[in-house]
């Protein structure tokens, strides 16, 4: 009875700050990888709320967990632990390098407790003068003060003033870029595994097994922030499994909890013992909530199964953006690994990704962009083949139109 108002996107303008630039759809349900909005229109979603919903819309396990979970407790602050955290963590460490968990709600933090954590092992074990960190131009990282100064596009870190310092950019897959600014005074190296936000990049073999190199050389901590890549996204359950390069620490987050907010970043006993009591904290962290729905979503995600099925719908998706190019020759490249696939725009279409997208809805399909002259599709890891081929058939439909 209090909704006497009209909810639609003129209501954004009013109520909201204004950060974002929402479209004029807002979607009200989902399921699996369709959606509908407001008016009932459907969409096919290969956006995945930005590499999130890796189990698509009201997964089964998903909601199942998180009802289960919400008749049992919430919440308990980390007075307390909780047995979805530690069963989470558990199943976390077994299945990857790391030793230790700590929980977080996003992709931020988790990178943020990296960054602290690094710069607390390197004081404790090498002195004060050992705290510069190199990250990766155009490379992304989150929006606290901290991650964004290390992310790789000044534009998001100005105007907020005076910046963390000793934080460095080298080229990706430039590996002696990254040498002229390595020292033994350099505490971490932060990288994707395959930049997402910065265009869909994929490292070179070369590139990643230098990096470490590099990194054992100065006795300098490599951070692998999988936030976009981790929980099976590029067909392992982190993407550094496939590349043969194990970092020191390791941030997951996004496909995480498959749609509820979570995070975590995981290291090894030796760093770990660095955050002592009280070194740093989170009040919703390992929330029993977020950390019974991640529980499902790993589970799920970590399967044979799942992990061989996103290499297949990979193919399907790049056989088809391929057949599409072949006709309309709009992409320079399709590239990416997994189910994150980006595709570039030619110099006759230079600018206009954002033009595509819109279009791309228009038909009734969800796209993602990584910058001006790149689509990203990002789905949900288990989409069914036959919204794979429909979605396409939208999508084509959308290039033709700005073709024209
Ligand atoms: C999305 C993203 C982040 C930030 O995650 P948030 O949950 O938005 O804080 C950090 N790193 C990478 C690689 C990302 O893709």
């Amino acid at each position: 009875m209090s909704n006497h108002f009209p909810v639609n996107r003129e209501l954004f303008d009013d109520v909201m700050v204004p950060n974002y630039a929402p479209s004029a759809v807002i979607p009200v349900r989902g399921l699996g990888s369709r959606v509908w909005d407001q008016q009932d229109r459907e969409f096919i979603d290969f956006a995945g709320g930005i590499a999130v919903n890796c189990l698509g819309h009201c997964h089964p396990a998903l909601v199942a967990a998180l009802t289960e979970q919400a008749n049992k407790i919430w919440h308990l602050s980390n007075v307390m632990t909780n047995e979805p955290a530690l069963r989470l963590a558990k199943k976390l460490t077994d299945s990857t390098f790391a030793d230790k968990v700590y929980f977080a709600n996003s992709g931020a933090e988790a990178n943020e407790a990296a960054l602290k954590l690094a710069r607390r092992f390197a004081l404790e074990n090498f002195g004060a003068e050992k705290s510069q960190i190199i990250a990766f131009k155009q490379g992304f990282h989150g929006r606290t003060f901290f991650t964004v100064t290390v992310g790789g596009q000044a534009a998001y870190s100005d105007g907020f003033g005076p910046k963390p310092g000793d934080i460095d950019h080298a080229e990706y897959n430039n590996l002696d870029s990254l040498k002229a600014l390595m020292s033994d005074k350099t505490c971490a190296v932060v990288m994707e595994p395959l930049q997402g936000e910065g265009g869909v990049v994929s490292p070179t073999d070369e590139f990643a097994k230098g990096v470490r190199e590099l990194c054992n050389q100065h006795n300098a901590l490599l951070i692998f922030d999988e936030v976009q890549t981790g929980v099976g996204r590029l067909g392992e359950l982190y993407a550094y499994m496939g590349l043969g390069v194990t970092p020191d620490i390791l941030t997951s987050a996004k496909a995480l909890g498959g749609g509820f907010p979570i995070g975590a970043m995981l290291t090894t006993n030796d760093i770990a013992q660095h955050l002592k009591v009280g070194t740093h904290g989170s009040t919703y962290g390992g929330n029993p909530l977020a950390c019974a729905v991640a529980e499902a979503a790993l589970d799920t995600v970590n399967t044979v199964e799942v992990l061989d099925g996103v290499k297949a719908k990979a193919k399907l998706y790049v056989a088809g953006l391929n057949a599409i190019n072949a006709k309309y020759h709009m992409f320079s490249e399709i590239r990416g690994k997994g189910l994150l696939i980006g595709a570039v725009l030619t110099e006759a279409y230079k600018g206009r990704a954002k033009e595509l997208l819109n279009a791309a809805l228009e038909e009734g399909l969800m796209t993602l962009i990584a910058g001006a002259n790149i689509m990203r599709f990002a789905p949900s890891l288990v989409i069914p083949d036959e919204d794979i081929v429909e979605g396409l058939a939208r999508f084509e439909k959308a290039v033709a139109k700005l073709a024209k």
